[in-house]
């Protein structure tokens, strides 16, 4: 689950998600899933969590159930992190805000 922080445009630390298959950014959500493998049917239980862009989806995924001999489950990027933000109740436009403000509130 490479979930990282680099320094970006503004010369600041900001959050990138790097492909698990491949290695490179994903700069476009639209064209990513999330992928998981449920440890266990405890909903709670520690679940194994990879990002990969769309094309290389096929390739990780058959990867990953040949050599575990378990299914992959997975979710476009954009609806994966729209629950996220939903369930964490990250108020957007607030953050927005303060985001473009450089706030560091
Ligand atoms: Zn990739």
């Amino acid at each position: 689950m490479p979930l990282v922080m680099v320094i970006g445009e503004t010369h600041l630390l900001e959050p990138h998600i790097y492909c698990d298959h491949c290695g490179d950014d994903i700069d476009d959500a639209r064209h990513a899933h999330c992928l998981w493998d449920w440890i266990d049917d405890d909903a709670r239980a520690e679940t194994r969590l990879w990002f990969v862009h769309k094309d290389c989806d096929h390739l990780f995924t058959i990867g990953y159930e040949k050599r575990h001999k378990r299914h992959v489950q997975w979710r476009p990027l954009n609806d994966y992190l729209f629950q996220l933000v939903h369930n964490t109740h990250t108020d957007m436009d607030a953050t927005r805000a303060r985001l473009t403000d450089n706030d560091p509130e």
